[in-house]
């Protein structure tokens, strides 16, 4: 990335200054992307003596519980009253990894009454205009790779511990699939380098997060892929559907899915893949592409969603049935842009 957002930088370092509660919000559902980044700066600042907390919309998988300052996390699903509190007495707010306020639910309300300064730190396209200072590039692997601009350009460099930067290596591995994609930009890997340069054990912090699971999430994956993956070669796309009754079967546990979406890639020719995952009411669903397919325009046609061209979500509000009718129905009017590599 190139050097930019200084001015936004400079106002950042100036309302920090003067901010006695500082406030860190990642998105609903925190990835380790989203809470990765959050930690980091919660690290940082408490380093640099301020006083900062992360607030969570809900809770994140076990998996992200090992992130050093995770057990000070205030969850607001499990304490709405302090969450809330914590919020409104802010005079700082930061926010990571989302574009849009509806991403944070049900948090969105407290965000937008509260009379704390704002800033957003985010890499997804768009952003809406709910924070006083957008600090928004779309070029970063991860809205850790531009946490890291954000504390060299607000002069907290010298702060920069081993502990901030596993939160941040964790933003960089979980939204890369550990460089496997949206890593192509050597400014990803001259952030590791400054990363790897405070001393963090980067082995030890891939395996705590990707050989960290438990046995009924990989019963659970066998299950998948052997019985319900479906391919539609003719549209180089592979979904994977999953109900209630089939999470319950695999004692299914939060996070227990995290990167089912990327498995249909993985079979020859499949560029464009989902997951469906049936909540209590809507079903949930993640898309994924290789290439200049675009997975966001996908969902935002079609179901409710946003996000990368690469990585994108939404939902849809009928049943199970019904979706994937949908979806399959939907391929054939994007046949060219599917096959276009051919
Ligand atoms: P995931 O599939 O991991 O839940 O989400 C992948 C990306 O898609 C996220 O980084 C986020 O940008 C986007 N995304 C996921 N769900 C939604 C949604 O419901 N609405 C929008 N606008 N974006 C979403
Ligand atoms: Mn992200």
């Amino acid at each position: 990335m190139k050097i930019k957002f200084k001015t936004q930088f400079n106002e950042a370092k100036n309302l920090l200054a003067a901010a006695e509660r500082i406030v860190i919000i990642p998105h609903h559902n925190p990835d380790g992307d989203a809470i990765g980044s959050a930690l980091a700066l919660f690290n940082i600042l408490n380093n640099a003596g301020k006083n900062a907390q992360v607030v969570s919309p809900n809770s994140y998988p076990d998996f992200l519980r090992w992130l050093p300052g995770s057990n000070q996390v205030l969850i607001h699903d499990d304490h709405q009253e302090e969450a809330a509190k914590v919020i409104a007495n802010a005079d700082l707010l930061i926010l990571t990894d989302f574009n849009c306020l509806d991403r944070v639910e049900p948090l969105d309300a407290n965000i937008k009454a509260a009379k704390a300064h704002k800033i957003l730190i985010d890499h997804h396209p768009e952003p809406e205009n709910f924070a006083d200072i957008i600090i928004s590039e779309t070029t970063v692997c991860s809205t850790a790779e531009l946490a890291l601009h954000f504390i060299h350009g607000i002069a907290y460099s010298a702060y920069l511990d081993k502990a901030t930067a596993s939160c941040l290596m964790t933003g960089i591995l979980t939204d890369t699939g550990a460089f496997s994609y949206n890593s192509s930009n050597p400014s990803t890997f001259e952030a590791v380098a400054d990363l790897l340069r405070t001393g963090i054990d980067k082995n030890q912090i891939y395996a705590n997060i990707f050989d960290n699971y438990a046995e009924s999430r990989m019963n659970l994956l066998g299950y998948c892929l052997n019985e319900k993956m479906i391919i539609y070669p003719e549209y180089n796309t592979g979904i994977i559907s999953l109900t209630q009754e089939e999470l319950d079967r695999f004692n299914y546990q939060p996070g227990d899915t995290e990167g089912f979406v990327n498995y249909p890639l993985s079979v020859k020719g499949v560029i464009f893949s989902a997951i469906f995952i049936e909540k209590d009411e809507y079903i949930k669903i993640s898309f994924r592409s290789k290439g200049s397919f675009p997975a966001n325009k996908f969902s935002a046609n079609h179901f409710n969603g946003g996000g990368h061209v690469n990585a994108a979500g939404g939902n849809s509000q009928v049943n199970m049935k019904e979706s994937l009718e949908k979806f399959a129905a939907l391929l054939p009017q994007y046949k060219d842009a599917l096959c276009a590599n051919e």
